[in-house]
């Protein structure tokens, strides 16, 4: 069995260019970007901005970098970034923002019956802006939105607001690790812009659920975007005629953004399953976007062991611990793959 086979729900990464999109590809007008000449780059990366309601945009290839470019634009060396326990800036990036952006990195506990979910209060108080030649200073705060190793949950608008306002006062920024920015802006109709405006500086993924094989946008003021370039170039992601790949990201904004609606109606569709025999599992109203997370130590379940049995049945699940599993609904997850996989799930878990 190749990977094409299976239903392949270990996470939205794993999708595969469309007709459509390929044909955007081959059709890119490009250029040396690197001399700022590529036309499909400039054009993703204004539209992006836009989109965001921030003066300019930076492509690069993954979204680990537009998050340490955005960080490092906003946290000196040796200021402190707060974020929660869960967020990929500190589990994912590999160590990223302190081996390369030399930022100490402080985090708040995710509250464990809504993992992920931002309590502006909690965060705000544990900012020290000015803390002097004696204790490390807060200089930005990183908050994930959708919150991917929490279940895809959405962030509350009030509560970003609410954390920028507060973080305004004490003179400090906020990233917005906006990978699924997406999927949070067409689960609540909230437009983009008005999470766009609770950040300095902002990272979307093209790559993750809208499809595209490479790519993420930064977004900020001028001359952010003017720093970040600098250090993209230096960070070895300065791309030459990668109008190809922005092709394809913009094939993915005006093609496959509002069916994201349909990963989410699948994922509520997954958790449902798994609540009939399971009920302890899954909160079937926790699933709000494309992810769903489940909990299997009540159960006494292995993550591995219903893993491997799913697997057998050609279906693939993300172990996210020893007792913790993740199902990400995609593009190439149709209603049929989500009612084999459904199925699957109720043998494999009854
Ligand atoms: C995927 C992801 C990233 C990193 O993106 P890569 O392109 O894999 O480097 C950052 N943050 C979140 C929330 C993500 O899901």
């Amino acid at each position: 069995m190749t990977h094409d086979t299976f239903v392949d729900l270990r996470s939205d990464t794993v999708t595969k260019p469309t007709p459509g999109m390929r044909q955007a590809i081959a059709d890119a007008v490009v250029g040396d970007d690197v001399y700022g000449e590529d036309p499909t780059v400039n054009a993703l990366e204004a539209y992006v901005a836009e989109l965001l309601g921030h003066e300019a945009g930076l492509f690069c290839p993954t979204g680990s970098m537009t998050n340490m470019l955005g960080v490092r634009t906003l946290v000196g060396p040796g200021q402190e970034l707060l974020c929660d326990a869960l967020a990929p800036v500190v589990r994912a990036e590999l160590g990223g923002h302190a081996v390369l952006g030399q930022a100490s990195t402080r985090t708040w506990h995710a509250d464990a019956r809504r993992p992920g979910r931002l309590d502006a209060e909690e965060a705000l108080a544990m900012a020290v802006p000015d803390a002097g030649p004696y204790m490390v200073s807060t200089a930005a705060f990183a908050v994930e939105n959708t919150h991917n190793f929490g279940g895809g949950t959405v962030q509350r608008i009030e509560e970003l607001r609410a954390l920028r306002a507060g973080a305004d006062k004490m003179g400090i920024a906020v990233h917005l690790d906006g990978a699924r920015l997406w999927n949070a802006h067409v689960a609540t109709g909230v437009p983009l812009a008005e999470y766009g405006a609770v950040a300095d500086t902002v990272s979307v993924c093209l790559s993750k659920g809208l499809g595209a094989p490479v790519g993420s946008v930064l977004v900020g003021s001028d001359e952010r975007i003017a720093a970040a370039r600098v250090w993209r170039k230096r960070y070895g992601g300065g791309m030459r005629q990668v109008g190809i790949l922005a092709a394809a990201c913009r094939y993915a904004l005006d093609h496959q953004l509002e069916r994201l609606a349909d990963d989410h109606a699948r994922a509520r569709r997954l958790a449902a399953a798994v609540a009939e025999v399971r009920p302890g599992l899954v909160d079937t109203d926790a699933v709000e976007t494309n992810i769903v997370v489940l909990d299997l130590a009540e159960a006494g379940l292995a993550a591995a062991d219903v893993a491997a049995a799913a697997r057998e049945s050609g279906v693939l699940l993300s172990v996210l611990g020893p007792r913790r599993l993740r199902l990400v609904t995609h593009l190439d997850v149709d209603d049929d793959a989500c009612e084999h996989a459904a199925d699957v799930l109720t043998k494999v878990l009854s």
